[in-house]
């Protein structure tokens, strides 16, 4: 069997899933020999079939997750404004960080939903031609930076993510995978990074009065970054829940976000400094902390919750 049959096979098994693929549609790579490859994007799911000799890998991912608007995932008005502002630029990176399972995917199809779909057209990284904006959702090696980078320097908007904790980490992961450090600030626009804590059952949410809790709402409070509307009034998890959270304590998830924006002055700086620490004059709206820490305040989630996602000693 040839990478082709192989390739043409299991996009007829996937056909009959209820994905249609054209078996013969492009995408289907003859070099090397023992490897294809076919992609579809049919209007509920982003299908990908791989072979690799005899084998073949099939990914399918569902597009039709809730939330997809920019507007419904919680980013903060002023980040919202700002991400959608990226959205009508030419040329550039916008850079999703986050560890596994905290909705940087997500986030990239938000941003793709608030592009003008009359004037921009979207391409993958590997199918760019014609692209205004360029999806290069996982750059997990120095090809795909390499790659990112070019079509960011021909004038393409590249929205990216990777997993790392967070902006200075992932500046260091693309300098020591493919980059150098004039190439990387010229091309970001900007790092965003995020986290999804899981939000307090309210039927059975219990006020936290212990000190350390008490103690680092007031360093949010002095620091300004976060606005706090009102007094805080922090709540924690009280074993073992209730019916309504299926007795564990929560309900749902929310959004925690952090925007560095690399304007002309932090691409300077990023140029002329070697030091990471510079990012931190380019984030808005709050850092990660505080904004993580404002939901405390506000009895969205619990400190604990905050403190196992994000570093509190920052
Ligand atoms: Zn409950």
């Amino acid at each position: 069997m040839t990478s082709r049959e192989v390739v043409e096979a299991a996009a007829t098994l996937v056909g009959r899933a209820g994905f249609p693929i054209p078996a013969a549609q492009a995408g289907v790579c003859e070099t090397p020999a023992t490897s294809g490859r076919t992609e579809s994007r049919a209007a509920d799911a982003d299908v990908q079939v791989t072979a690799h000799g005899r084998g073949a890998t099939l990914r399918i991912r569902p597009l039709n997750l809730p939330a997809r608007d920019l507007d419904l995932l919680g980013f903060p008005p002023g980040m919202q404004q700002r991400l959608r502002g990226y959205m009508q630029t030419a040329g550039g990176m916008l850079l999703v960080c986050g560890p596994a399972d905290s909705g940087r995917s997500t986030t990239l199809r938000g941003l793709l939903h608030c592009a003008d779909p009359f004037t921009r057209r979207v391409g993958t990284a590997d199918q760019a031609a014609g692209a205004d904006i360029v999806l290069a959702d996982d750059l997990r090696h120095p090809d795909a930076v390499q790659q990112a980078l070019r079509h960011a320097a021909a004038g393409r908007l590249v929205l990216a993510a990777l997993e790392v904790p967070g902006a200075p980490a992932a500046l260091l992961r693309l300098e020591r995978m493919a980059a150098g450090r004039a190439e990387l600030a010229w091309a970001l626009r900007g790092l965003a990074t995020q986290r999804l804590v899981r939000k307090l059952c309210t039927s059975c949410r219990v006020m936290d009065e212990r000190v350390q809790t008490d103690q680092a709402l007031a360093g949010l409070a002095s620091s300004g970054a976060a606005k706090l509307c009102g007094a805080p009034q922090a709540f924690r998890a009280q074993p073992p829940g209730c019916a309504d959270c299926d007795y564990t304590g929560f309900r749902g998830r929310r959004l925690v976000a952090e925007l560095v924006h690399c304007g002309r002055k932090i691409r300077d700086l990023l140029e002329t400094d070697s030091r990471l620490s510079v990012l931190r004059a380019g984030v808005e709206d709050g850092s990660l902390r505080d904004n993580g820490l404002a939901l405390v305040a506000a009895g969205v989630t619990s400190i604990d919750e905050v403190a196992a996602q994000i570093d509190l000693e920052e």
